[in-house]
């Protein structure tokens, strides 16, 4: 496959603003957008990933600073228009105002010349196609607000695919990535379709995509990373995809899971698009000292025998066994995952001391007892901790080790997007909840960090 960059687009706006809320209302709302856009910057920072920002005028006329910031961090800066107004909705006359107002804003926030544009919604259709022409003359140089797809908002389904010149060419349209399946475009590249859809769609997608020798264009919300956003009374057609949907089923874990394999294994794939790589590299450094963690309760390990619950790639339980453990047992409900532990053991030698199992626990997992269990980044999926713990103790004659997903925590944010980029529900914990379910727990109740 070539090596193509993709671009990591978002549309720097508040959580209120993208609501078809008016405009005269919004003073009402907290505002979120600086503090959420510091994170941004904090997110892509340690990812080294830049990323162009489409900063809606308003922001840029309330909120200089985070403005300058982003632009200090090396991020490219372009327009989202003034007031998150469907330009087909507008007169050429009305968004011709708007956006010398909104390029100003920016402009004038970073003294750097503006030259790329988002439309709200995504609003330049058939019915809006003047605003190209309005954009050319007022200096923009590239636009990235078609839509090869239908929506009942947005979209010109039959319109080009890949980049391309605008009129005389002083214009350059960057189309939303799109999916050509079954003589369809399927709209994969953000926001609720990225949460909508598993994650192997958007990757089968942009892969395909990047096949073709052309660049998939990814878009994000800042809102999307801040899951502490009020909530307020919406429309259906607006709640449905502003708010996503942690009710979702269980099967929908275990395909995630299942997915998930495959992103793993891509860790040492050079290839992979920004945003698979920032948030691999946030995540690594994390689970790394996790296991240190682990391995450090559980020494000596000579001679013990340990079971991992959600065992994954099998990370922790070949860190048990080059400890010295004498037998190892990792579950997991996902097969792909368990395929790529049994690989891995292969290659690392330790496959005489380690078992995996596909399947759930505690049926996966007939045997037992075993001295040391340990569950480790497994509570987050999981919505009765209470029936596993239960069982792990069931199996476990002498230490257990679990580790719950905090509620408030600076990461918290980035797991969040990582899971609405999956589509997968999360559940996280406060030090209360983590105390109710123990509370009964002879074994151990470690509370610590
Ligand atoms: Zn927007």
């Amino acid at each position: 496959m070539p090596d193509i960059t993709n671009a990591l687009t978002i549309d720097f706006e508040d959580w209120y603003q993208g609501l078809e809320i008016p405009p005269a209302e919004w003073g009402r709302y907290e505002h979120r957008i600086v503090a959420t856009g510091r994170r941004l910057i904090e997110i892509l920072d340690d990812a080294g990933v830049k990323a162009t920002f489409f900063v809606l005028g308003k922001v840029a006329e309330d909120h200089p600073e985070i403005v300058r910031e982003l632009a200090a961090a090396g991020h490219e800066l372009g327009t989202h228009g003034y007031s998150h107004t469907l330009i087909y909705t507008q007169t050429p006359e009305v968004f011709r105002e708007e956006m010398k107002r909104a390029l100003g804003a920016v402009e004038q926030a970073v003294g750097l010349k503006v030259k790329g544009h988002r439309a709200p919604f995504f609003s330049i259709t058939k019915r809006s196609l003047w605003a190209l022409d309005v954009l050319t003359e007022l200096g923009v140089q590239y636009d990235t607000s078609i839509f090869p797809v239908m929506n009942y908002r947005y979209g010109i389904e039959d319109a080009p695919r890949w980049p391309h010149d605008i009129g005389d060419g002083r214009l350059k349209e960057f189309p939303i990535s799109t999916w050509r399946l079954l003589g369809k475009n399927i709209p994969i590249a953000g926001g609720a379709y990225f949460r909508i859809f598993p994650y192997a769609v958007t990757r089968a997608g942009f892969r395909s995509i990047n096949r073709l020798g052309q660049p998939a264009v990814f878009y994000l919300h800042p809102w999307e990373i801040d899951p502490h956003h009020p909530r307020i009374p919406l429309p259906r057609r607006i709640a449905t995809t502003h708010y996503f949907n942690l009710k979702t089923v269980d099967t929908k874990v275990q395909h995630h899971f299942h997915l998930d394999a495959q992103r793993f294994d891509a860790i040492y794939d050079d290839r992979k698009g920004p945003v698979a790589r920032f948030i691999d590299n946030v995540w690594r450094g994390v689970v790394r000292k996790r296991l240190e963690l682990t391995v450090q309760k559980l020494e000596p390990l000579t001679g013990k025998t340990v079971l991992d619950v959600g065992c994954g790639s099998g990370r922790f339980c070949f860190a048990y066994a080059q400890q010295g453990a004498s037998r190892v047992v990792g579950v997991d409900f996902a097969e792909a995952m368990i395929d790529l532990a049994k690989r891995y053991a292969a290659e690392l030698h330790v496959d005489n001391v380690c078992e995996f199992r596909a399947g759930r626990f505690p049926e996966a997992v007939p045997d037992g007892p075993f001295e040391a269990s340990t569950a480790m980044g497994f509570f987050d999926y999981i919505e009765d901790p209470l029936a596993i713990v239960r069982a792990m103790r069931e199996k476990t004659s002498r230490t257990m080790i679990m580790s719950f997903p905090k509620a408030y925590e600076w990461r918290v944010p980035v797991r969040r997007l990582r899971f609405l980029l999956a589509g997968c529900p999360l559940f996280l914990y406060t030090r209360g909840r983590v105390a109710s379910i123990l509370k009964d727990d002879i074994i151990i109740a470690h509370l610590g960090d």
